[in-house]
């Protein structure tokens, strides 16, 4: 078995990956809340997780992969109040979408998906611990923790806890016996249209006690990895380590891996306000999901990546390649003389995940195969594609549908005719229908434009 070691967000150290048990390894990566159609940036920490789960398979490991789906949140509330709708209904239909474009990714689900209005009873519990334990108090039908009894909170973030913000703004400010406490429990309040009896009265979960207890419902405590986007480790993260700890005293995980944002070309960051956001179906219908897939793969997981039209046509080409080198090998076992490049693949994802060197070392595969005569055994770039999700490059194309084939007879016509206008528009069609002409010594040829 290789060394693998991830970079712990926890210590800020590269740390040997030392399993609970190798047989149960358990991942959560928050995922979405559900209060619109997901964007292309909220696909990295589903594909970063779901690629991590099929390395850790191929090492050996199983592995419990959970990501959860925020239903119960004020952003919800409020995108649900702006288009006069049920907030649940608007969840429910979100929750669907962001199941439809994900799996286009073609990486699979996770082992869970959790729903928070699915698992009020556990995050009752959990309150009802902390509450017991004097970490948190009740104050007019809701609940907050009370950070300063936990000495080590600040652990993750490494924050000072004096500069600490929650983000709760102004909402029950007057309630909180200090600025720094947050809200496990929210009464509920006019304009919410879903509640849930609890031991402090009617009201619903805040968004932290959501996932500490869904993780450990599902994964138990200390767990093995525990995921998301670099934006979540303060306040979100910081305060679900408080409330495991505080709640258990146990740690809810043992190792914390972030992910870097997607960022638009010029360096400035994806946002909403900023308008530079592209929907995750969106992407997709341009170029799919193995290109998409590749495309994540090509950064570091926890470095900043670049979103760009050059970037997604960098990864076509890339997919384009593949699919090419593909079509010259044959199944069965690839030579020996290979596997430099299949280890040197695995080495690099060994050492904290890092897909960026490991592409490379995929390509170099691709060029030593195509030295080697036609129909080599595909089994090392099976496997390394596997592991990336991407396996879907190898799959025999269909060939083009009658419609295409149509178009490049015509297409053949007008050259034949000289209307090199009239051919030069077909040939665009056919692109743009996802089919490369080529003509080579035997005619036309029509290839799969990525
Ligand atoms: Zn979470």
């Amino acid at each position: 078995m290789r060394t693998i070691r991830f970079y712990d967000t926890g210590t800020r150290e590269l740390r040997p990956f030392e399993p609970r048990d190798p047989n149960a390894v358990g991942i959560y990566a928050c995922g979405p809340t559900v209060y619109s159609r997901v964007h292309v940036g909220n696909a990295r920490p589903y594909v970063v997780f779901s690629q991590l789960k099929r390395f850790l398979e191929h090492e050996g490991y199983g592995v419990t992969f959970v990501a959860n789906i925020t239903d119960i949140n004020d952003k919800i509330y409020d995108a649900a109040r702006a288009a006069g709708r049920e907030s649940a209904d608007l969840a429910r239909e979100m929750t669907a979408h962001y199941v439809a474009d994900t799996e286009r990714l073609g990486l699979g689900r996770p082992d869970h998906e959790p729903l928070a209005s699915e698992y009020i009873d556990p995050i009752l519990d959990l309150i009802g611990a902390l509450v017991e334990r004097d970490h948190a108090y009740a104050v007019e039908g809701d609940v907050y923790f009370r950070v300063r009894t936990l000495d080590s909170y600040g652990s993750l973030s490494r924050r000072d806890v004096e500069q600490m913000d929650q983000g709760e703004g102004v909402e029950g400010a007057h309630l909180k016996q200090d600025p720094l406490d947050f809200a496990l429990w929210k009464a509920h309040k006019e304009g919410e249209d879903t509640a849930w009896d609890s031991p402090w009265g009617r009201g619903r979960p805040g968004w932290h006690i959501e996932c500490s207890a869904m993780a450990e419902s599902l994964l138990g405590l200390e767990f093995d990895i525990h995921g998301g986007g670099i934006d979540l480790v303060f306040p979100h993260h910081e305060n679900e380590v408080a409330q495991t700890l505080a709640a258990r005293g146990r740690p809810l995980a043992r190792m914390w891996m972030h992910n870097g944002m997607l960022e638009a070309s010029e360096g400035k960051k994806m946002a909403k306000s900023v308008g530079n956001i592209r929907g995750l179906a969106d992407v997709l219908d341009e170029v799919g999901g193995a290109v998409l897939v590749l495309y994540f793969s090509t950064g570091h997981y926890r470095q900043p990546l670049a979103f760009s039209p050059k970037s997604l046509e960098a990864a076509g080409n890339a997919a384009r390649r593949i699919r090419e080198a593909g079509r010259r090998l044959a199944p069965g076992d690839s030579p020996d003389e290979l596997a430099v490049h299949r280890d040197a693949f695995f080495d690099a994802l060994a050492e904290d995940f890092n897909t960026a060197q490991a592409l490379p070392a995929l390509y170099e595969w691709i060029g030593a195969a195509n030295k080697l005569p036609e129909g080599t055994g595909d089994s090392h770039l099976r496997e390394m594609l596997g592991v990336l999700g991407v396996e879907s490059l190898l799959e025999a194309d269909e060939g083009p549908p009658d419609e295409a084939l149509e178009l490049a007879d015509r297409r053949a016509a007008a050259r034949g005719a000289k209307e090199w206008a009239e051919a030069d528009r077909l040939r665009d069609e056919l692109l743009a229908m996802g089919w490369e002409v080529r003509d080579g010594p035997q005619g036309q040829e029509l290839v799969r434009a990525s």
